[in-house]
Protein backbone atom coordinates (compact mmCIF):
# COMPACT_ATOMS: atom_id res chain seq x y z
CA UNK A 1 0.00 0.00 0.00
CA UNK A 2 1.44 3.22 -0.74
CA UNK A 3 1.01 5.85 1.72
CA UNK A 4 -0.75 9.44 1.07
CA UNK A 5 2.07 11.98 1.10
CA UNK A 6 -0.68 14.77 0.58
CA UNK A 7 -3.78 16.01 1.68
CA UNK A 8 -7.19 17.59 -0.60
CA UNK A 9 -9.76 19.25 0.67
CA UNK A 10 -13.49 17.76 0.41
CA UNK A 11 -15.69 19.33 -1.73
CA UNK A 12 -19.13 18.64 0.05
CA UNK A 13 -17.88 18.98 3.70
CA UNK A 14 -14.74 21.29 3.36
CA UNK A 15 -12.58 19.49 6.01
CA UNK A 16 -9.50 17.73 4.77
CA UNK A 17 -8.06 14.51 4.15
CA UNK A 18 -5.74 12.42 2.47
CA UNK A 19 -5.11 12.25 -0.98
CA UNK A 20 -4.51 8.41 -2.02
CA UNK A 21 -1.34 8.49 -4.22
CA UNK A 22 -2.54 6.47 -6.64
CA UNK A 23 -6.15 7.60 -7.85
CA UNK A 24 -5.88 11.28 -6.90
CA UNK A 25 -8.88 10.88 -4.96
CA UNK A 26 -9.69 11.66 -1.11
CA UNK A 27 -9.90 8.61 1.06
CA UNK A 28 -13.10 7.24 2.78
CA UNK A 29 -14.80 9.75 5.61
CA UNK A 30 -17.88 11.39 7.33
CA UNK A 31 -18.97 7.80 8.42
CA UNK A 32 -19.43 6.97 11.68
CA UNK A 33 -19.84 3.49 13.98
CA UNK A 34 -23.19 2.22 14.71
CA UNK A 35 -22.74 -1.41 16.12
CA UNK A 36 -19.61 -1.92 14.99
CA UNK A 37 -21.04 -1.52 11.50
CA UNK A 38 -20.25 2.01 9.19
CA UNK A 39 -22.91 3.79 8.43
CA UNK A 40 -22.97 6.81 6.33
CA UNK A 41 -20.47 8.73 4.09
CA UNK A 42 -19.56 11.78 2.84
CA UNK A 43 -20.74 12.28 -0.98
CA UNK A 44 -17.11 13.57 -1.43
CA UNK A 45 -15.45 10.66 -0.58
CA UNK A 46 -13.63 8.76 -2.83
CA UNK A 47 -13.53 12.05 -5.42
CA UNK A 48 -11.29 14.58 -6.43
CA UNK A 49 -10.07 17.14 -4.09
CA UNK A 50 -11.07 20.45 -4.63
CA UNK A 51 -7.46 21.10 -5.51
CA UNK A 52 -8.08 19.67 -8.45
CA UNK A 53 -11.76 19.84 -9.75
CA UNK A 54 -14.98 21.38 -8.65
CA UNK A 55 -17.66 19.77 -10.48
CA UNK A 56 -19.50 18.21 -7.34
CA UNK A 57 -19.64 21.49 -5.26
CA UNK A 58 -21.23 22.77 -8.50
CA UNK A 59 -23.61 19.91 -8.74
CA UNK A 60 -24.16 20.20 -4.98
CA UNK A 61 -24.80 24.25 -5.33
CA UNK A 62 -27.45 23.04 -8.23
CA UNK A 63 -28.97 20.48 -5.54
CA UNK A 64 -28.98 23.25 -2.56
CA UNK A 65 -30.68 25.70 -5.36
CA UNK A 66 -33.56 23.46 -5.64
CA UNK A 67 -33.76 22.62 -1.98
CA UNK A 68 -34.32 26.16 -1.69
CA UNK A 69 -37.22 26.41 -3.93
CA UNK A 70 -38.37 23.38 -1.91
CA UNK A 71 -38.45 24.99 1.70
CA UNK A 72 -39.78 28.35 0.31
CA UNK A 73 -42.31 26.40 -1.28
CA UNK A 74 -43.08 24.72 2.47
CA UNK A 75 -43.79 28.21 3.85
CA UNK A 76 -40.02 28.47 5.04
CA UNK A 77 -40.04 32.13 4.49
CA UNK A 78 -42.20 32.65 8.07
CA UNK A 79 -39.80 32.03 10.37
CA UNK A 80 -43.33 31.35 12.55
CA UNK A 81 -43.98 28.38 10.34
CA UNK A 82 -44.83 25.23 12.36
CA UNK A 83 -44.88 23.26 9.80
CA UNK A 84 -42.13 20.31 10.19
CA UNK A 85 -40.33 18.85 7.10
CA UNK A 86 -38.35 15.34 7.32
CA UNK A 87 -34.59 15.16 6.60
CA UNK A 88 -32.39 12.15 6.02
CA UNK A 89 -29.00 13.55 6.92
CA UNK A 90 -26.60 11.90 4.40
CA UNK A 91 -23.29 12.60 6.80
CA UNK A 92 -24.93 10.39 9.89
CA UNK A 93 -28.16 8.44 7.88
CA UNK A 94 -29.69 10.15 11.21
CA UNK A 95 -33.38 11.54 11.12
CA UNK A 96 -34.37 14.34 11.94
CA UNK A 97 -37.78 16.66 12.50
CA UNK A 98 -36.34 20.61 11.54
CA UNK A 99 -38.43 23.67 11.02
CA UNK A 100 -38.83 24.28 7.10
CA UNK A 101 -37.71 27.83 8.11
CA UNK A 102 -34.91 26.73 9.82
CA UNK A 103 -33.92 24.74 6.97
CA UNK A 104 -34.40 27.60 4.21
CA UNK A 105 -31.31 29.21 6.51
CA UNK A 106 -29.09 26.71 6.30
CA UNK A 107 -29.59 26.09 3.12
CA UNK A 108 -29.14 29.77 2.02
CA UNK A 109 -25.92 29.49 4.15
CA UNK A 110 -24.26 26.68 2.10
CA UNK A 111 -25.10 28.31 -1.10
CA UNK A 112 -23.34 31.37 -0.09
CA UNK A 113 -20.26 29.60 1.56
CA UNK A 114 -20.45 27.56 -2.02
CA UNK A 115 -21.38 29.98 -4.38
CA UNK A 116 -18.25 31.93 -3.22
CA UNK A 117 -16.19 28.64 -3.58
CA UNK A 118 -16.97 27.44 -7.13
CA UNK A 119 -17.25 31.78 -8.17
CA UNK A 120 -13.14 31.95 -7.06
CA UNK A 121 -12.24 28.23 -8.07
CA UNK A 122 -8.93 27.81 -9.51
CA UNK A 123 -6.81 24.49 -9.40
CA UNK A 124 -4.30 24.83 -6.83
CA UNK A 125 -1.03 22.36 -5.20
CA UNK A 126 -2.06 19.36 -2.62
CA UNK A 127 -1.13 19.85 1.06
CA UNK A 128 2.04 18.17 1.71
CA UNK A 129 1.04 15.92 4.77
CA UNK A 130 2.65 16.30 7.84
CA UNK A 131 5.63 13.88 8.58
CA UNK A 132 4.46 12.45 5.48
CA UNK A 133 7.16 11.31 2.99
CA UNK A 134 8.41 13.75 0.24
ZN1 LIG B 1 -16.42 15.27 2.79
Amino acid sequence: MTKATHNGTCQCCGDTFAVNAKTGRLAKHGYRVMWNQEVGQCPGAYELPLEVDCSIAKRILADLHKAEAEYVALGGEDPRTAEKVHVGYWHSGREKYKRSSLLLMETRQGIKWLQEIVNNWTPSALLKRVGGAA
